[in-house]
């Protein structure tokens, strides 16, 4: 909480300032009123004291009762302006600060979040990273718009008020003060109480949203499935417990409410039966002091004033913990320290002739397990097209990953003309690379915006020009508003071709002089992709190219293939090579040209192990997935 007001509060002073004086103020002048009707009572009614207010000269104190009673409904009237006027400055003060404050973090946050690596992003859920830009961000916002004010307020009541009742009478102020004791043991004991049961609110809630989250997505598969009824079970089942949980909680709530009536009542009824019989028949058995039937008015108002504040105490103390959870995992996000951070000062690289080396590189995802690439070493040159082909989870992806520094290398260098890419900085690396990945993104925005995403000074002619080479060009003019219908999520649907060839467009627009297209016409039919390959043969001519492919076809003419298994480059060659090898490719390439009944029994047996591999991380992957 201190990092938070001194790293984010302190560009926020002024406002601070303005919060602090106008609670101040406001609180202060808030005093006024009941003191002013007790004297009123007291000079005017009673004539049992003389008419004077401490900053008021005596001169302009009036000498007929009218008058002391008119210049009393002035003062009250007064201060209770001037009160508004300072409370409307408070709270524009505090909002202000509160808002300002949580703006800078949440863009601070989030721009520290982004530099981390993959393997941060691997490890963490998305709504629990949404849940800490989001949720615990507007946590904050209550208590540092109300929490030092709360604060404030109460030490300018338990000060300014104690003050002026111990001043006034100090046994009857012991007296008014003996629930306040009693409350905070209250307070105190309702928190700990309520608080496990807001837990388990919040829990309960998590588990209501994920399952109708849940449900939402898989609607189809319910429907195919026929399990409404079976659904509307597990739905009321959530929305049962979430019942139970809530109604558990507000059980205590409610008693809270009406108990500290019961504690202030009392105390209040005690003090009004001291002071009542203390204005009767004068001081009780030996007190000291006196006390006017003003006197009275005053303290009894004060009492009530005072009593409420201190209830609120253990709200502040609530609203505290909250927000300390919620900075605590803010401040935690932003202590990560990514396995490698952008670091700006490294020098750019500049590709002069694309050659890109892989010597001897392993790498695995975690530490503890298995290296999922061992000892690759390759070679490729501009012009060249490299096919990297292989079964599924032979790290294919991976390998590439490496190249533009989604991960580092655990052992082993790659050199772009030379250079270590760990030597040169990160933006200028990618910059380097187009990356046509097989699940392309699109972002929610228009048609334009998507092709010119990484290269914004594009123009409208280079854009178009870009589509065009893409083969996008005639089905984005079709849409209804052509290169400004929106796309991405909520946007018009696009299927996974045409999302194919934008993705396409944006790297033939950024032009980068090394290109990797994993699968890139994976989603596209037949006829589509010949005309891709078509384009992306065109634009790989004078470029560096690794290609992934599952439709060996795609690679058939590569200068190279380096074929994958485990991890491990077991072939590599020509297609022409690889076939007379007659091992994996060719076994590979007879599956795909429907030769099945000439393949090894040995491949089949593989085959078979490493679907049952695939299936159970699968299997493992879902359930990860859905215990959270
Ligand atoms: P391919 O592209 O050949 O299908 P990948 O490179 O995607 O293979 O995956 C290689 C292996 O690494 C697989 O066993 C896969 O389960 C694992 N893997 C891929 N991505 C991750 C990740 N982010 N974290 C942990 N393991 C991963």
């Amino acid at each position: 909480m201190w990092r938070l007001y001194a790293e984010y509060g302190r560009e926020q002073v002024p406002q601070a300032i303005l919060g602090v004086f106008g609670t101040l103020t406001s609180r202060s002048v808030g005093l006024i009123s009941p003191f002013v009707l007790g004297l009123a009572i007291d000079a005017v009614f009673l004539s049992q004291r003389e008419y004077t207010l401490p900053f008021l000269p005596q001169a302009w104190v009036p000498s007929t009762p009218t008058g002391l009673l008119w210049l009393s409904i002035a003062v009250i009237a007064g201060a209770t302006v001037v009160g508004a006027v300072f409370q409307w400055l408070a709270n524009w003060g505090w909002n202000s600060f509160a808002q300002h404050v949580q703006h800078a973090l949440r863009v601070d946050t989030y721009d520290t979040m982004q530099l981390l690596d993959m393997g941060f992003f691997d490890e963490k859920q998305t709504g629990e990273m949404l849940s800490i830009l989001n949720n615990d961000v507007n946590q904050l916002e209550t208590f540092l718009n109300e929490g030092i004010s709360s604060a404030l307020r109460i030490g300018v009541m338990v000060l300014g008020i104690g003050v002026i009742m111990f001043a006034i009478n100090w046994p009857l102020a012991l007296v008014a003060l003996l629930p306040v004791p009693v409350l905070a043991v209250f307070t105190y004991l309702f928190v700990k109480k309520i608080q496990p049961k807001y837990a388990a609110v919040r829990a309960s809630v998590g588990a209501l949203n994920s399952r109708l989250e849940n449900n939402i997505g898989g609607i189809q598969v319910i429907k195919t499935e026929n399990a409404e009824s079976y659904e509307v079970e597990r739905v009321e089942g959530a929305s049962q417990h979430y019942f139970d949980t809530n109604w558990d909680a507000i059980t205590t709530r409610i008693v809270f409410f009406p108990g500290l009536g019961v504690i202030t009542g009392i105390g209040f009824a005690i003090t009004f039966a001291v002071g009542g019989f203390w204005v009767l028949n004068g001081a009780p058995a030996g007190l000291p002091g006196t006390l006017t039937a003003g006197q009275f008015v005053t303290f009894m108002v004060y009492t009530q004033q005072f009593i409420w504040p201190m209830a609120q105490f253990g709200q502040i103390i609530n609203m505290y913990q909250r927000a300390k959870a919620s900075s605590a995992r803010i401040f935690g996000l932003m202590g990560e320290t990514a396995k490698h951070m952008e670091s700006s000062d490294a020098p750019d690289l500049t590709v002069t002739e694309g050659t890109v080396e892989y010597d001897d590189v392993s790498f695995g995802y975690a530490k503890a397990d298995e290296p999922v690439l061992h000892n690759v070493s390759l070679t490729a040159t501009r012009g060249q097209l490299l096919g990297v082909v292989g079964p599924t989870g032979a790290g294919k992806s991976t390998l590439l990953k490496l190249l533009v520094r989604m991960y580092d290398t655990d052992e082993g260098t790659i050199r772009i003309d030379g250079t270590d890419i760990h030597e040169v900085n990160t933006q200028s690396l990618r910059r380097a690379i187009g990356y046509v990945s097989q699940d392309p993104f699109l972002f929610y925005g228009t048609v334009k915006e998507n092709i010119a995403y990484g290269t914004f000074d594009a123009t409208d002619e280079e854009i178009v020009d870009a589509a065009k080479r893409a083969e996008a060009h005639e089905f984005i003019m079709n849409l209804p508003d052509g290169y400004d219908t929106m796309v991405g999520e909520r946007g018009v649907k696009l299927s996974g071709g045409q999302r194919q060839r934008i993705s396409i467009a944006r790297t033939i627009l950024k032009n980068p002089p090394l290109l990797i297209l994993d699968e890139a016409t994976s989603h596209v039919d037949t006829e589509t992709e010949a005309l891709i390959q078509r384009s992306l043969n065109r634009l790989a001519a004078e470029k560096t190219t690794f290609a992934i492919a599952h439709r060996l076809s795609t690679i058939r003419h590569a200068d190279e293939i380096i074929v994958l298994d485990d991890g491990r480059v077991v072939e590599r060659g020509t297609h022409r090579d690889l076939i007379d090898n007659d091992d994996l490719y060719a076994n590979l390439w007879r599956v795909q040209a429907g030769e099945i009944d000439d393949l090894p029994p040995e491949f089949i047996e593989r085959a078979i192990r490493r679907r049952a591999e695939v299936a159970e991380t699968e299997f493992a992957e879902a359930d990860a997935g859905w215990e959270n």
